[in-house]
């Protein structure tokens, strides 16, 4: 006879939590619920602690609950300046947040980057962007540049304008046919050293060889049309923290030059001290037109991302229309700005992005050897403390798992479950690679609880194995 299940006596039963009223990004599964957080450690409603080790997206630069942010918080409301629109208003928050990442000791002024805006969130950062740079030919009368080219497998946001130059193909399935028409990849290859660089190749070869297929492709499609080239110098979400070969950057800032196309480079994933220094395009040797930054900026503090804007640019369009006639309602928003400005100037204060290069080489360390020798781990790679395991099927021929099997997501549920949260990729599909996992945690982590970490994740691998 089956077993069943006892019927409940009276009054025991537990009725199931009415459904949520949130839009969640699954509609099947309720998220864990987190009610505090200190430093690098979340605590569930259930009574669990999770050690934070990739601030959900490389977003928690600083760790949580920091009292001296929580307090420039509470000043900027006490004011009463919680808000003001910015065309007619600007706030001292607004003004030293932009100083303080123009002039800063590690500022953009280094590299003629002379102005901020800011706003939301990475994606709204990457349409201004966009909309800036079709502005600048705008002003120059170079009406006829209207193309924007951008790379395979990288991801630049969700609203439809960074969706379309992003080709993160799971991101976008629903989206297939809601293309704007003005908007190329260059191929065949990108800038993946695990998965297209070649046997025989030197890492300058293979450079050069991404380098002439970016210039073919400007020539196919005509130089003079195109707007910008978009890439992010270290790929995030999509690729797991590949950085391009040696000399890749210094070449693609020559191919856009020889044209005089914009290099828009996408650092809201990447940038504000994650790989190390301020900027990942200082480790490339070249300046970009306009950098986009977003989540290491705030440290989800505040939703807050921004871009920093070349003179170049700047001058173009002052001595043009004199308008950026792009506006959101909630842009430099005073008290995202304050947030932002205390999690930066501890950042700065307490030498953390030399602290992220430091313990960016113990992470690194510890995940080579605990997983150079494993199995399914395909690659370690990364910079600061932005590193992704790319998992494989067979190391030998470097073969994702076929679609489906989704090796990431399974390996950070049972790393939740034993206590670390990282942050895994969407795995494969159709030829895209994806299957990573990224390990990204705060700035001000200590070698301690970056064992604690990796320890964590070879009992999570090992029960996958
Ligand atoms: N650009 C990159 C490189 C990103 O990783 C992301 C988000 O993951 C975005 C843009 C979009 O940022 P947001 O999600 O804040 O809109």
């Amino acid at each position: 006879m089956a077993e069943t299940e006892p019927a409940p006596l009276l009054g025991e039963s537990t009725p199931p939590p009415p459904p949520s009223a949130l839009f969640h990004r699954s509609l099947q599964q309720q998220p864990a619920k987190v009610i505090s957080a200190k430093g690098i450690y979340l605590t569930l409603d259930t009574g669990r602690v999770v050690i934070d080790a990739c601030g959900g997206a490389a977003v928690a630069s600083l760790g949580h609950g920091n009292e001296e942010v929580i307090q420039a918080v509470a000043e900027q409301m006490k004011s009463g300046v919680s808000y003001v629109h910015s065309l007619t208003y600007t706030t001292d928050a607004a003004e030293e947040l932009a100083r303080h990442l123009i002039d800063g000791p590690q500022g953009g002024g280094r590299f003629g980057l002379t102005r901020a805006y800011f706003v939301g969130s990475g994606s709204e950062a990457m349409d201004s962007a966009l909309k800036l740079a079709r502005q600048y030919f705008f002003e120059l009368g170079q009406r006829g540049r209207t193309k924007l080219v951008a790379r395979r497998q990288a991801f630049h946001g969700s609203t439809v304008g960074a969706m379309n130059v992003s080709s993160n193909v799971p991101r976008k399935v629903p989206y297939a046919n809601f293309q704007l028409d003005n908007i190329s990849w260059v191929s065949p290859a990108y800038a993946y050293q695990y998965s297209n660089w070649q046997r025989g190749e030197t890492e300058e070869e293979f450079a050069q060889k991404l380098v002439s297929s970016l210039d073919n492709h400007f020539q196919r499609i005509g130089p003079d049309k195109v707007i910008a080239f978009v890439a992010e110098p270290l790929v995030g979400a999509t690729s797991g923290c590949t950085p391009a070969p040696r000399g890749y950057f210094k070449g693609v800032r020559e191919v856009c030059d020889k044209y005089s196309i914009l290099l828009i480079l996408d650092e809201v994933m990447c940038g504000m001290g994650r790989t190390g220094t301020m900027f990942a395009f200082e480790q490339e040797g070249i300046v970009p037109d306009i950098v986009t930054i977003a989540k290491g900026l705030g440290g989800g503090y505040a939703p807050i991302a921004g871009m920093l804007v070349h003179q170049k640019v700047v001058e173009v369009v002052k001595k043009g229309t004199s308008s950026f006639n792009h506006g959101h309602t909630y842009q430099a928003h005073p008290v995202a700005c304050a947030a932002t400005l205390a999690v930066q100037r501890i950042i700065a204060r307490d030498g953390m992005i030399d602290n992220c290069a430091r313990m960016g080489r113990v992470l690194h360390a510890l995940l080579v050897e605990t997983f150079a020798q494993a199995k399914y781990v395909g690659d370690i790679r990364g910079r600061g403390l932005f590193w992704g395991l790319e998992f494989v099927q067979d190391k030998a021929l470097r073969n994702s798992f076929p679609p489906g099997v989704l090796f990431a997501a399974r390996f950070q549920a049972i790393a939740f479950e034993l206590g670390v949260a990282i942050y895994p990729g969407a795995g494969t599909y159709n030829g895209t690679r994806g299957d990573h996992a990224i390990v990204a945690p705060p700035y001000n982590i200590t070698p301690d609880e970056l064992i604690k970490i990796v320890d964590t994740l070879k009992l999570a691998y090992d029960r996958l194995e």
